[in-house]
This record gives C-alpha cells, structure tokens and sequence, in this order.
C-alpha cells in the first residue's frame, strides 16, 4: 500500500508576524516545527505500513529549510520524503496549496492514501485536505479517530463527529485528515536516527509539476493574510475580599446592580 502523507512546517511560536509589503509570514529567524496536529498522520501513516505493508511517502510545500522535516519523519519511520520549494509558491493560500499538493501526488502517481492532519497552527484552516481530495476527484474522511480495515478497494474507519463517532466507509484511493484521538506519535528510534541522516530527499519545483504560474502564490490566491493581531482583552476582572460569606454577599449585590440586555 503506498501512503503519502502531508505535512507542513509551522513557526513554533504564536508570536508570528507578517511582512506588510508581501502580506507573506516572516519565516527568516523563526524556529519551525512539524505542525503538531500532522504528526499523528505520520504515526497513522507508519502504522498503516506495518499493518498493510507497503511505503510512507512524506509530502511538504515550504521554503528549502522544510527538508528538516522530512528528516525527522524518516527518524519516526517513514520511507521517503519529497519537498516541494519554488519561489513562485510564496504567500500561496489553501486554494493554491493544494492545487501544487495534488499536482505532486498525481506525479508520484501509485498512491492508496493520503493522510492529512487535521490542522495547522498557523493558517489554521483545514481546508487543505478537502482541497486535494476535490483535485484528485477522490473522496475526503474528515477527522479520523480509527482506521478499522483496508482491503478489496474500500477503507473501514471511525470518525469523530459533533455527537460522537461514526463508523464509514470510503473506496481507495482517499483522503483522510486526522484526529488527535487516532495515536499516540512514538519517538524516533537509533534505527531511523541512522537511516534519516543518509536519506536521500527528493526536491520539485514549479516546473518539474508543471504548475500555472497564475495558480500559485499571490497571483493564485483568493484570499490573503492583511493583519495578524491579537485581540485586545476589554473583559475587567475585580477581586473580592473577605471571608467566603462575605464574598459571596459582595457578589450578589454585584450581580444584582447589573444591567440585563
Ligand atoms: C495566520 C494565517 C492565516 C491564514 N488564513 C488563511 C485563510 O483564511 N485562507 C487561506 O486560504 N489561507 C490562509 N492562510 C494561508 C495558509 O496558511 C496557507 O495557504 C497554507 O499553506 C495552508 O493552509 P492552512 O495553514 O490553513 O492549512 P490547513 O488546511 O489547516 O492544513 C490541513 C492539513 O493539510 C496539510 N498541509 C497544509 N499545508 C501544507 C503544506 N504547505 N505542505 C504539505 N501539507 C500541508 C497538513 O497535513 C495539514 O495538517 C493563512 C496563513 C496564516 C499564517
């Protein structure tokens, strides 16, 4: 079973800026991590593998330092790793991200499933997922908290839902985003420590995918970062003083002062 698993690279950090000419994030200094939610699509990828047989392919979209990722992916067990770098990908949103994530994954070509998580830190959306099921015409599982059974061309899988789980059923090839309720990530082992460090990464550009300049970046983007801000906290808090019943009788009189709207 060949699995391609997305990942991205996120600032480690909340504290994130963005650049006002470009309305891109400023990356440059900013230490990034494997976007957390992604890696319980790695474990699920790597699980997978050891239960169906077959290869986990990690895919990234990101600037050149995103292959640190994919390291640390081949550290925690998976195969391959493949980065996706062009210039022209800069400030791309999600409509534009998964166009150049389903333009790679049609290039790898043999795949029975793609594993996304379930978010990213930093954009947030979860619309990435969706997006490359839409491209590759295959369908999407959201929130995947059990993967049951793959086999005679169909996946059996629970899924969270807003009243609980639901049990479906889905033909591969699929997409599916993860929950956090599906794994517990393990710990890269001395194993996949020695085989990262002389793994060899495949790197696309633009080009290589054949991508429409006019569908990426800036250009390719409806929607686009204008502010990034914290709300300011306008809720005042007071505190009581006293014994308990004391407190408790300046609350009541506090309560009944308020105005109701
Ligand atoms: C603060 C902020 C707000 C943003 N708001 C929007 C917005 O409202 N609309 C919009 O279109 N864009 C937005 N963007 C841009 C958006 O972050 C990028 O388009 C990004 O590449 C994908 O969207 P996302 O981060 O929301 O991913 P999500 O859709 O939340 O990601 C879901 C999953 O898709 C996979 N994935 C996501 N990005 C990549 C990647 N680069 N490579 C490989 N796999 C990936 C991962 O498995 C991830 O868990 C925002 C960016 C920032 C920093």
């Amino acid at each position: 079973m060949n699995i391609v698993v997305c990942i991205k690279q996120v600032p480690s950090t909340t504290e994130v800026k963005i650049n006002s000419e470009t309305n891109t994030l400023v990356r440059e200094g900013v230490e990034s991590i494997i976007n957390p939610f992604d890696t319980y699509a790695i474990e699920e990828g790597v699980r997978l593998k050891e239960r169906f047989g077959g290869k986990v392919t990690i895919l990234t979209m990101g600037p050149p330092q995103a292959d640190i990722a994919l390291k640390e992916c081949i550290e925690v067990g998976a195969d391959e790793g493949i980065l996706v770098s062009d210039r022209a990908f800069a400030g791309s949103d999600t409509l534009a991200t998964s166009y150049v994530l389903s333009k790679a994954i049609e290039k790898i070509g043999d795949y029975d499933l793609v594993i996304s998580g379930k978010q990213t830190m930093d954009g947030d959306t979860g619309q990435v997922g969706p997006g490359i099921a839409q491209r590759l015409g295959i369908p999407f599982v959201a929130y995947v908290s059990r993967v049951d059974d793959i086999s005679d061309g169909k996946m059996k899988a629970e899924r969270m839902i807003d009243e609980g789980h639901e049990v479906v059923e889905a033909p591969v090839p699929c997409v599916m985003s993860v929950s956090k309720e599906i794994n517990v990530p393990r710990l890269p082992s001395l194993r996949g420590k020695m085989k990262a460090k002389s793994a060899q990464l495949t790197v696309w550009s633009a080009q290589d995918l054949g991508i429409e300049d006019n569908k990426v970046g800036l250009a390719g983007s409806p929607t686009f970062v204008m502010q990034i801000f914290s709300p300011k906290r306008e809720r005042q808090s007071e505190m009581l003083e006293g014994s308990s019943a004391e407190q408790v009788s300046a609350l009541c009189d506090k309560l009944s002062e308020m105005k109701v709207v």
